[in-house]
Parts: structure tokens; C-alpha cells; sequence
């Protein structure tokens, strides 16, 4: 059994992918298409103890040529993800340099198959809690720095709870500097009541 990046099993079987429906107490699996919610494919299977025992309804749509190494892959990156302290970059190479050259081919680009290994992580980890007021506030060093180690957090006002935080790369405060024009945005409605955020963009 095979498994989604966020971690739900799903079923490869003829070239269609196929997601859980519905279980029963007597090990048999109701196996929905992947494209149900999304296309309305009435394509479903059952398995008993992980053997498919019938297939039902028609897909309304060609199976995918994702090739089942590559889902089997995915599976080991967000299991190493999960349990191993590996780097992202190991973790991805690792994986693809034991791929097909055609399994290669269908891969989205590795800085996005990079991305969604991080974002595994993070949510299994889970390291932070939210904060409950601002003064009391500890930024964890991950955020302090830039992925390649240049400082991030450029201005801190401190644990007061008028509490300001710059983040920026010095290269983009340089951009900013040098700017014709400055365009401000803020995310006031979806964030947390604790912060409000503002977002400066430099169009040169
Ligand atoms: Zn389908």
C-alpha cells in the first residue's frame, strides 16, 4: 500500500489511482477513484485483505502514465521526511537517483518535489506553538537565518507589546533602497489578531 504526501493510503491498480471510500469490519476496502471529488470519475474498486476482488463503474478519463515506482518513491520521501534526520536535498537525490529515466521524465521539477518533502516535515514535526502574546514571543532560530545563512530577522524591537519585526535579505533591502516605486500590502484579515503583516513589494 502505497501512500499520498499527506500521508492517506491510496491503491494503484491498471494505471488509475485510487483513494479509500468507505472500510468495513471484515477487511474489505471501498477504493474510490482519485479524480471522484474533482471530475465526479465513477470509477471504484474493492479489496479484500489488500487483494482487489472487483471493479466498478467506468473512468471517465484516461489512466495515468505516472509510472507506480514513482508513487512507491514519494512514499519513501515522506517516510524519510518523517523519521530520518536527513537533509531535504539527500532525501529527494537519494529517491530520484534510483528512478527510470522514464520515471524521471514525469517528476515535476525537484524544487518542487523538494518543497513538498520540507512541507512534510514541518507538519510532522509540528516544533512551534503558537505564541499568546507578543512580549513573550521566541523566534526560533530557523527563522532568524535564510536557508543558506544570511540573516533574515533584520530588525527586532524586542519583547515589548509594541513589538515590530523586520525580515528581509540585505539584497532585498538594497532592492528596496534603489526602488522608483514602493507598493505596500497586508494580510490583516487571515492572520492571527496577535501580528498584523505587511508585505513590501519593489517593482524596479
Ligand atoms: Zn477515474
Amino acid at each position: 500500500m502505497m501512500e499520498t504526501s499527506r500521508g492517506k493510503p491510496i491503491l494503484e491498480h491498471q494505471g488509475y489511482i485510487y483513494i479509500i471510500n468507505k472500510k468495513s469490519n471484515n477487511n474489505k476496502i471501498i477504493w474510490c477513484c482519485r479524480n471522484y471529488r474533482h471530475n465526479q470519475c465513477r470509477g471504484r474498486l474493492h479489496t479484500i485483505d489488500d487483494q482487489v476482488v472487483l471493479t466498478v463503474g467506468e473512468h471517465n478519463h484516461e489512466p495515468s502514465h505516472l509510472p507506480g515506482e514513482v508513487i512507491a518513491s514519494r512514499t519513501k520521501m515522506n517516510d524519510a521526511a518523517k523519521q530520518t534526520g536527513q537533509s531535504t536535498h539527500d532525501i529527494v537525490a537519494d529517491c530520484v537517483s534510483r528512478l527510470s529515466d522514464h520515471a524521471i521524465s514525469t517528476l515535476p521539477n525537484l524544487q518542487h518535489v523538494k518543497r513538498t518533502v520540507q512541507r512534510i516535515r514541518r507538519r510532522h514535526q509540528n516544533p512551534l506553538s503558537l505564541p499568546v502574546n507578543r512580549d513573550s514571543l521566541v523566534i526560533d532560530t530557523q527563522y532568524i537565518k535564510t536557508a543558506r545563512g544570511r540573516t533574515f530577522l533584520q530588525f527586532d524591537s524586542g519583547p515589548i507589546d509594541q513589538r515590530i519585526l523586520i525580515f528581509s535579505t540585505k539584497k532585498q533591502l538594497k532592492m528596496l533602497k534603489n526602488a522608483n516605486y514602493i507598493y505596500l500590502d497586508g494580510t490583516l484579515s487571515s492572520i492571527k489578531s496577535l501580528f498584523c503583516y505587511c508585505c513590501i513589494q519593489v517593482l524596479t
